[in-house]
């Protein structure tokens, strides 16, 4: 045994493109059943071939591609439009992968599933375990999830084990004991939930009616979204859905980088770390993803960047002023756009989607950065009297 990751490889109907998009075309707007309805499903000749009665489906996907020139601004990138995967089921782009991901355990008859989490996968899984009648079992880090992710996982009924020990720890113990227990397993390092990934990206690229954008940014923590990413393009590539390919920029938080210092020393070497960062979705220090992640960045020529916790709130404070509320990691592939931008990769006519992984009310944190030295958000809460003279001061204030 090898201990590596294995790919789903299967017949891609290439050079059928024309009419693969057709068909997508002609299922957007569909009613009916979640199977047909899904944003995941549509794309069902690259995803898996389903039996519709197997399929489990809330449904997911259909988020919102969304041009907003203040956040454009903001980056220095004019084109930049930002894909809302905070507007699942459950909040985070995790319910694409795991509307396939438990789809398989239901057709391979899986007694439980099971995940280690940095709190969205968790809650993905819990909920499409929920829809599928099959025990849910997770494992996060003690005291190091999100407020809003622990909810969702207990309130849709998943067995919830706090380790004492952090991300890293949670999946490698998890990773040993399914086998031994019988329990199918819904991490990332599962192939099945990189497939249904992939349909962020041809979503994103139906949206563009099939022109290939110059540059999709992503936040990169265990890097299964980052192999999804290229996996998808490669294969829209042969299928012939487009004819070029777009960059991959991957952005990792500063203290939780080792993705990046690899591809800066030419990903001689696999760099682990003990990982630090404000955003707990990709505060990873050993991406199981890894290998396959390379292969994302080699055949996009795509770069890899890492953002300081600094950047990475106020990018969210940015976004949220917009209207648009993301959790802390999503607002790393933002901020990694504006650092592109300034050091001349991204140039200033390029078109850029920025993948919002997760919805703000999943990390609201705000305390926390409030707290964080160099940080200021634009808006906080003012105390006032409860009198309609103070109120009056406000809304004079408004005014001016
Ligand atoms: C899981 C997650 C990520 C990181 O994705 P990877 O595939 O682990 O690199 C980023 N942002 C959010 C909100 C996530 O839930």
């Amino acid at each position: 045994m090898c201990n590596g990751l294995l790919d789903v490889l299967y017949h891609i109907p290439e050079g059928r493109g024309a009419g693969l998009r057709r068909d997508f075309a002609a299922r957007l707007g569909a009613v009916g059943e979640p199977s047909r309805v899904s944003g995941v499903w549509r794309y069902a000749e690259m995803v898996m071939a389903a039996a519709p009665t197997d399929i489990v489906s809330f449904p997911e996907g259909n988020t919102p591609l969304i041009a907003n020139a203040r956040v454009a601004a903001w980056a220095g990138c004019p084109r930049l439009l930002v894909k809302h995967e905070g507007m699942n089921p459950t909040g985070s782009f995790k319910d694409r992968g795991m509307t396939v991901g438990v789809t398989q355990a239901r057709r391979i008859g899986a007694r439980a599933v099971a995940c280690a989490s940095t709190g969205n996968t968790s809650a993905s899984l819990a909920a499409y375990a929920a829809l599928a009648g099959i025990p849910a079992l997770v494992l996060v880090p003690a005291g190091n999830v999100a407020m809003g992710k622990l909810a969702q996982t207990l309130a849709y009924g998943a067995r919830t084990l706090a380790v004492r020990g952090d991300f890293d720890a949670c999946l490698s113990l998890v990773r040993d004991a399914s086998p031994r227990l019988g329990i199918y397993l819904l991490n990332s390092v599962n192939p099945f939930r990189l497939e249904g990934q992939k349909t962020i990206v041809f979503e994103m690229l139906q949206q563009l009616d099939w022109r290939t954008p110059d540059w999709i940014a992503l936040p990169a923590g265990n890097l299964g979204n980052t192999a999804a990413f290229g996996k998808a393009l490669d294969e829209a590539l042969r299928a012939g859905l487009i004819d070029r390919m777009p960059r991959i920029l991957a952005v990792q938080a500063a203290g939780a980088s080792p993705f990046q210092q690899s591809f800066d020393a030419g990903f001689r070497a696999r760099v682990s770390m003990k990982a630090a960062t404000v955003a707990s979705a990709i505060r990873i220090g050993d991406p199981a993803s890894f290998d396959r992640a390379v292969r994302a960045i080699r055949s996009s020529s795509g770069a890899v960047l890492a953002v300081d916790d600094v950047a990475i709130l106020e990018a969210q404070d940015r976004i949220g002023t917009a209207g648009i509320g993301c959790e802390p990691a999503s607002a790393a592939s933002v901020a990694g756009v504006r650092a592109a931008v300034r050091a001349g990769l991204i140039g200033p006519d390029d078109q850029v989607v920025a993948v919002l992984t997760g919805h703000l009310l999943k990390d609201p944190g705000m305390e926390a950065a409030a707290a964080t030295p160099g940080v200021t958000l634009r808006n906080t809460p003012v105390e006032i009297d409860a009198s309609i003279s103070a109120l009056e001061r406000e809304i004079d204030a408004l005014r001016a």
